[in-house]
């Protein structure tokens, strides 16, 4: 099958994202090709039944001694258990330096796989094989690594690049709806931060994008660009790299204020919002034009995500509860926020010093 190749030119860790339908049939021979004698498959249980015979039947016809280790689905395995559990598998198959991971999975898989590829035997290689749009377009490009602790989300981790990135769009014909939606939350997201071009072409294309049809390549191949130069220019977030986390500071909020329950509100869709509101906060301080601010609005409620706070299911606490939370984030440095603020679609940057309450005059009025 055709395909396209995203390169992340990272040094002597350099590695290519490659997209493309059907690209798990081939996925045996790319991985060879790094030549490792074994892999250790690590998935959950929604994705293993559906895909992991495949892909082990593609690497044992390359001769490589295959395993695989099964996880429940769901941001609980980003643990301490499901760190020992990956790790104890990948040493009973006898996995060495020169051998290989395989992330089949979503963030939550690739996330934890990375981390224990990361400190297994001090550091051994994986591939991520991402199969939630979420993962295709973000979690697995970049290297960030890791699991949750009892203090907080991703607070135990590694920077650990991948040694490549197979994303196969064919995947996301067996995901839900909803986390289609919310992966396509983190796409409009590129578009909002410093490409106004990708966002009018996602207002155009987006029904193809969740068809399946030849734009759900592009959007993804897109996107995996877009991470791939923020990720190249500051790869330990020093810097530019927090650009990505516009919508992030109001969506890690609600995640918090709503227990980080899936079945209230994912990821994306806490993206969703706090890119709405982003881009109207952005309005209200005279930074943006209220145009832009209801175009974003306008799109992700067509393709179905919510944008309000009123849409939070059982709704989103108090001002202050809210402002607490945000306070919590990481993105605060002495009781002033940084935000991600815009000065219109694709004009995105890093405001620090945004005081507490300008944000609750914003959220009140
Ligand atoms: P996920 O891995 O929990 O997957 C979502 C659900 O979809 C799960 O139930 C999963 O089993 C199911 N699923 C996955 N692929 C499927 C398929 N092809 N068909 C049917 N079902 C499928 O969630 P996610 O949204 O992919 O990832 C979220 C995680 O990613 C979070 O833990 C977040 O912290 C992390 N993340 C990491 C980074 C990073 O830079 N490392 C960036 C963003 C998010
Ligand atoms: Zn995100």
């Amino acid at each position: 099958p055709s395909f396209i190749t995203v390169p992340v030119p990272l040094g002597d860790r350099a590695y290519e994202i490659l997209v493309g339908r059907g690209l798990i049939e081939s996925a045996g021979a790319r991985i060879a090709s790094l030549s490792a004698r074994a892999t250790a498959i690590v998935t959950d249980e929604h994705v293993g039944p559906l895909y992991a015979s495949a892909l082990t039947a593609s690497l044992e016809a390359q001769g490589l001694r295959v395993s695989v280790v099964t996880l429940p689905p769901g941001e609980a395995t980003k643990s301490y258990a499901g760190l020992e559990r990956v790790c104890d598998a990948m040493l009973a198959a006898r996995i060495e330096r020169g051998d290989l991971v395989v992330a089949l999975g979503g963030g939550v898989i690739g996330d934890l796989a990375g981390f224990a590829a990361a400190v297994v035997r001090r550091g051994v290689r994986f591939v991520q094989v991402p199969t939630t749009l979420l993962s295709q377009v973000d979690s697995s490009v970049g290297g960030k690594t890791g699991i949750n602790s009892r203090h907080g989300k991703n607070l135990v981790g590694a920077f650990h690049q991948p040694s490549l990135v197979i994303a196969d769009t064919a995947l996301l014909d067996t995901l839900p709806l909803r986390e289609m939606r919310a992966g396509y939350a983190e796409v409009a997201k590129y578009g909002l931060i410093d490409d106004a071009r990708f966002f009018a072409w996602c207002e155009a294309n987006w029904q193809g994008v969740f068809a399946g049809g030849p734009e759900r390549d592009e959007a993804v191949a897109q996107s995996c660009r877009a991470k791939a130069a923020v990720v190249v220019r500051d790869e330990h977030e020093n810097g530019d790299r927090a650009l990505l986390n516009l919508g992030h500071t109001f969506g890690h909020a609600l995640e918090k204020i709503t227990a980080y329950d899936s079945t209230r509100l994912v990821h994306g869709e806490g993206v969703a919002i706090g890119l709405a509101l982003a881009f109207r906060f952005s309005a209200s301080l005279g930074l943006c034009p209220p145009a832009d601010a209801e175009r974003v609005e306008a799109h992700l409620k067509a393709v179905g995500l919510p944008t309000r706070l009123s849409q939070v299911p059982g709704g989103c606490g108090t001002v202050d509860a809210l402002l607490d939370a945000m306070a919590q984030d990481k993105k605060v440095k002495g009781g002033a926020l940084i935000f991600i603020l815009a000065r219109g679609i694709g004009q995105s940057f890093i405001a620090p010093g945004i005081a507490a309450d300008e944000v609750r005059r914003f959220l009140t009025g």
